[in-house]
């Protein structure tokens, strides 16, 4: 156990401005508080707070953590409060050691390690101070130093086993090598005792005989490397017993030679001397191919930066060598912890405390690349969800603002739909409460329940909105085919024809309806006219009035508007049909071409229309076509537009803002394609002529949230 003056003076050797007083304070607080407890080594409680606090020490944090580390168990395990902790060590303190309290409290309520990854991300969200976080790593790190005194073997794995699963990778996210690797051997050892008392021992071994051969390689590469003029300290590391299972696992091999379990380390002074002593050692010795990596101009996601080589070094021996700076190093041993050492040049404590964030967020960027990790880098980004437990323990995901029940319907959609009442950590509370990371949620559900239409006003998750839409609609659906029925008597009646469900179901087909009932409720729904239904059931009924085609009363509208206006087509067949290409909308102006198609008359097409290519072997069919010259200029033809636009707040809208300056009117759109940066679409713009367009193309063209605009061709 680590005595008070010798804590002190640990962390006054890197920061010699620290509190000292207060350290000495929370040192006496934290003992007298535990006062007798005791752990399962029969050591005094404190014993472990004051190895907490060693920890965070030799990670050189500042005093705050520290503190926090010697006073981290005092809120959950004995009558202090926070209150007391505000009083006697400030706010800094108190939010911290309150943070860490949180996290504890939830590590006991879950019993289940089966949503690692969620665990693992509310462990971030609850972490709005990195200290924490790192307070709480390191009370991790010291109870699985201790783990062997437990002596449930149980609960010995299962510490281990959520040790493995959530605390290392938060670690190794962290940046923080040394801590990832010792929480994992030591779960590692727990975990699978067999596999590493094997390692250990044929390390033990290969320790022995390579003694004198790792001397050997450091003194040769040491003088390779002076004779360039370089001074560097080179160590043989020992990899970790876990990193070695894992490579034994992912690549099926044994190992076998030195190369297997020793990494050689060069630490110079500078980023030039790093290159330089990589261009000695690759001049000097063959280097394995594929296995030089620069993680100097490209450091991985969590700030790791080194250059790595593999080489047939001193005694032909095949030996991996990471070469780095001094800050280079330490990030790479302590990572997020050895930033803030290597910036803190202010002893202002305010500008200490933004700058941890900031300097934080600045090293989780880098993780925004295609990292297998960016998802679960961000800190940010949990704090838009809220992570609650089941009763048995296991771990929903929901994002903020969720209610109990958003929460069901994320449990099971038959717990959402009969959902009666909540439990909020054992109280009954409304359903549309907010929920809170942490909240055990238990939901009260009753057979007789249906989702009620006035849960849409609170739920906030797109399957519990779904679900409630989904029930609602299949409600409505009742009346309207109570409706739609009606509807249809009523205009039969009026025109004196037979309501029958026979002729009825001889045009289910034509309007796309499976059943009478579907047809009616399309019908009560406003989807298809009455007039339309009867009309098809009897054509005669079509004849009396105007003359109707099906589809939808939209298209029906449109479809008589063009019919009253000539087509402005010339070198045609009085009488054959004609209609524009729905590939390359042919505009007045635009040089086209007819093609005959069978039963269907004439496709215009324009004449640079990839579709034409189809037609080349039958030139019988092509027709020479131009445009009539009419005085009626009014006639809106379709134009398409392939559009490409900057996904950014109010592109779409200057779109149609321009558009609709320029007197085109959109009469449809479509999302061909859609990225985090780009949307690309398809705009149909109904407009006089080709020129009106090119017009209309110009003014997109200027605007600076558009891309690219072109006519879509084929
Ligand atoms: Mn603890």
């Amino acid at each position: 156990m680590i005595r008070q003056y010798e804590l002190v003076e640990l962390v006054k050797t890197y920061d010699p401005g620290a509190d000292e007083d207060s350290l000495n304070r929370a040192y006496v607080f934290a003992m007298k508080a535990h006062g007798s407890q005791s752990r399962a080594s029969g050591d005094p409680y404190f014993s472990h707070p004051l190895g907490v606090a060693e920890i965070l020490a030799r990670m050189k944090l500042d005093s705050a953590s520290i503190i926090t580390g010697l006073l981290h168990d005092t809120v959950e395990d004995t009558d202090a409060t926070l209150d007391d902790i505000e009083q006697l060590f400030g706010p800094e303190v108190s939010r911290l050691v309150d943070g860490v309290t949180k996290l504890t409290r939830i590590e006991l309520q879950s019993d289940h390690t089966r949503h690692a990854e969620n665990f693992r991300k509310l462990v971030l969200a609850m972490s709005n101070d990195i200290r924490v976080l790192l307070v709480k790593l390191a009370d991790r790190l010291h109870n699985m130093q201790t783990l062997h005194h437990i002596e449930n073997p149980e609960k010995r794995k299962r510490i281990a086993a959520e040790t493995m699963e959530i605390y290392a990778p938060l670690a190794e996210r962290m940046g923080m090598q040394r801590l990832k690797d010792e929480l994992e051997d030591l779960s590692f050892r727990e975990v699978n005792g067999d596999a590493y008392q094997s390692i250990v021992t044929r390390l033990e071994f290969l320790r022995k005989e390579g003694v004198d051969r790792t001397r050997r390689v450091i003194d040769e590469l040491n003088t390779v490397l002076k004779e360039g003029g370089i001074e560097a300290a080179i160590t043989g590391r020992e990899k970790a017993p876990y990193s070695i299972w894992r490579k034994m696992q992912r690549k099926n091999v044994e190992f076998e030679q030195l190369s297997d379990i020793m990494a050689f380390r060069i630490v110079v002074d500078s980023v030039p001397h790093c290159y330089q002593a990589l261009g000695l050692l690759h001049a000097h010795y063959s280097m394995v191919p594929g296995r030089f990596k620069d993680y100097i101009s490209t450091p991985k996601p969590n700030d790791y930066r080194s250059l790595h080589t593999c080489l047939i070094g001193p005694e032909r021996q095949r030996i991996e060598v990471q070469i780095r700076t001094v800050e280079m190093h330490d990030i790479a041993e302590y990572g997020v912890a050895a930033h803030w050492v290597y910036k803190q040049d202010e002893r202002n404590v305010e500008g200490r405390q933004y700058r941890w964030l900031r300097e934080l967020l600045d090293i989780l960027d880098h993780a925004s690349g295609p990292e297998e990790f960016l998802e679960h880098t961000k800190l940010e980004m949990f704090q838009d969800q809220v992570f609650c437990f089941t009763p048995k323990g296991d771990l929903i995901a929901l994002p903020r603002g969720a209610t109990p029940v958003d929460f069901a319907y994320a449990v099971h959609s038959q717990v959402g739909d009969t959902c009666v009442g909540a439990k909020l950590n054992g109280r009954i509370v409304p359903l549309s409460s907010v929920l809170n990371n942490g909240d055990q949620v238990e939901i009260v559900t009753s057979k007789a329940q249906t989702p009620s239409p006035t849960w849409e006003r609170f739920v906030v998750t797109g399957r519990a909105r779904s679900r409630i839409r989904r029930f609602v609609r299949q409600q409505q659906r009742g009346q309207y085919i109570e409706l739609g029925r009606a509807m249809l008597e009523r205009e039969f009646r009026h025109e004196n024809y037979d309501f029958t469900l026979k002729g009825i179901d001889g045009v289910l087909k034509k309007f796309k309806a499976d059943d009478a009932d579907d047809l009616f409720a399309a019908v009560g729904a406003g989807l298809h006219g009455a007039r339309e239904v009867l009309s098809s059931v009897y054509p005669a009924a079509k004849n009396k009035r105007k003359p109707e085609g099906v589809v939808s009363l939209l298209a029906h509208r449109r479809k008589k508007q063009k019919s009253a206006h000539a087509i402005p087509i010339t070198g045609l067949i009085p009488g054959m049909a004609v209609h524009f290409a729905g590939c390359c909308h042919p505009l007045p102006g635009d040089r086209i071409v007819g093609i005959v198609t069978t039963g269907k008359g004439v496709t215009i097409h324009t004449i640079d229309c990839d579709t034409l290519e189809s037609f080349a072997e039958t030139p019988e069919r092509w027709l020479d076509v131009g445009w009539e010259r009419s005085d009626d200029g009014n006639q809106p033809h379709v134009g398409r537009l392939h559009v490409v636009l900057s996904n950014e707040p109010g592109s779409l809208g200057n779109l149609s803002t321009i558009i609709g300056k320029a007197e085109g009117n959109i009469s449809n759109l479509k999302i061909t394609n859609r990225s985090t940066d780009f949307f690309e679409m398809l705009v149909d713009v109904e407009v006089r002529d080709v020129r009106h367009l090119t017009e209309i193309m110009a003014a997109l063209r200027a605007a600076p949230s558009i891309n690219s605009v072109e006519r879509a061709r084929g």
